[in-house]
């Protein structure tokens, strides 16, 4: 049995674990990341982590085959360096993070995009683990009993991160900016709403929670009737749970705040699918309204294929799998152990 290291450098803490070549977890574990002291104080505390859950798995370093570095973009992966990365501060900019990371640790480390990876750990353990591959029979009806080989995972959350994987494997462009979809442009009108990279239009100022929490702002300002006026405050704290939980208890414009960003993400999901022409499209991430297991997602996500009927080619819309994904916060070291994997077969 191989076994692979996965590091989810994040802003935060850094999330850390050991899989099996089959992705099985073997241990995890959690770093705060202190992003204030660096980048080499960072790589120093994240060895320390390393060390004890390679004890706990009992496991030696040299039993590791590779490991994977996940990180938040803008990056240059052929480079192994960030570039000029929002979440980590001054500290970190264009500094050589996976080969530090590698020096750190004494495994070499592959270099890969946090949204990225996350898409990979989906396609590998997830929910494209056992989906299949839709094709066009030779009657014209759509069917197959194939893997599938290509899919888009969504996280849904302060931004829209955007996964990308054909053929198998992680696709991040020439210049490490593939999986920016979160910035495709959806509205060209002269008052489009302004994305947080400061640019009009931008798919994230429509469809993220961020985007949701603020039009739920504006519906309240503008005195209509519902039920999130007395919730002002929450938003801030809560976040866009707030508007599924007014949803749930009836609000109707609690539901169209939903139904709303269904569209906006419909939009994007259609142009997706006339670009790449994926497998299946996954939608993850803080905001999925319950998932499939609740029938606020179950809604959403309908709502989201109902939309990209009506938007989008038939032959698009008819073989491309849309769904929630499986896998929640484990994901990016998860896949970044699987691309390491991928990587060294
Ligand atoms: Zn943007």
């Amino acid at each position: 049995m191989k076994y692979y290291l996965g590091i989810d450098l994040g802003g935060t803490n850094t999330k850390i674990g050991i899989l099996d070549e089959h992705g099985s977890i073997l241990v995890k574990g959690s770093v705060p990341t202190h992003i204030q002291e660096g980048p080499e104080a960072a790589c120093r505390r994240i060895a320390d982590g390393v060390n004890d859950i390679l004890a706990k798995a009992g496991l030696e370093r040299s039993d590791i085959t590779k490991a994977g570095l996940a990180s938040a973009g803008p990056m240059d992966i052929p480079g192994r360096k960030l570039l000029q990365t929002a979440n980590l501060g001054e500290k970190w900019k264009y500094c050589p993070i996976a080969d530090m990371m590698s020096e750190a640790c004494g495994i070499y480390v592959e270099f890969a995009n946090d949204a990225s990876a996350a898409a990979f750990a989906e396609y590998w353990v997830g929910k494209g683990k056992d989906a299949k591959k839709n094709v066009f029979t030779p009657d014209g009806a759509v069917g197959t009993d194939k893997p599938i080989t290509s899919m888009v995972l969504l996280t849904l959350g302060t931004g829209i991160g955007c996964g990308i994987i054909i053929n198998r494997m992680v696709y991040d462009g020439e210049h490490s900016q593939g999986g920016e979809y979160g910035h495709a442009i959806i509205d060209t009108t002269p008052n489009a709403r302004i994305c947080g990279c400061g640019r009009p239009g931008h798919y994230e100022a429509y469809g993220s929670a961020t985007a949701v929490i603020a039009r739920t702002k504006e519906l309240i300002d503008s005195g209509a009737a519902t039920s999130l006026t007395a919730r002002r405050a929450d938003l801030d704290t809560i976040g866009a749970k707030v508007v599924a939980e007014e949803a749930q208890k009836g609000d109707a414009a609690a539901m169209q705040i939903i139904l709303d960003t269904a569209k906006y993400l419909a939009i994007g999901i259609a142009t997706l699918m006339h670009t790449i022409d994926p497998d299946a499209i996954y939608i993850g991430g803080a905001m999925t309204f319950g998932g499939n297991e609740s029938e606020l997602g179950r809604t959403f996500i309908q709502a989201i294929r109902d939309e990209v009927k009506a938007r989008a080619l038939p032959t698009c819309s008819a073989t491309t799998i849309i769904d929630f994904a499986k896998l929640g916060g484990d994901a990016g070291f998860i896949g970044a152990a699987g691309i390491a994997k991928a990587l060294s077969e």
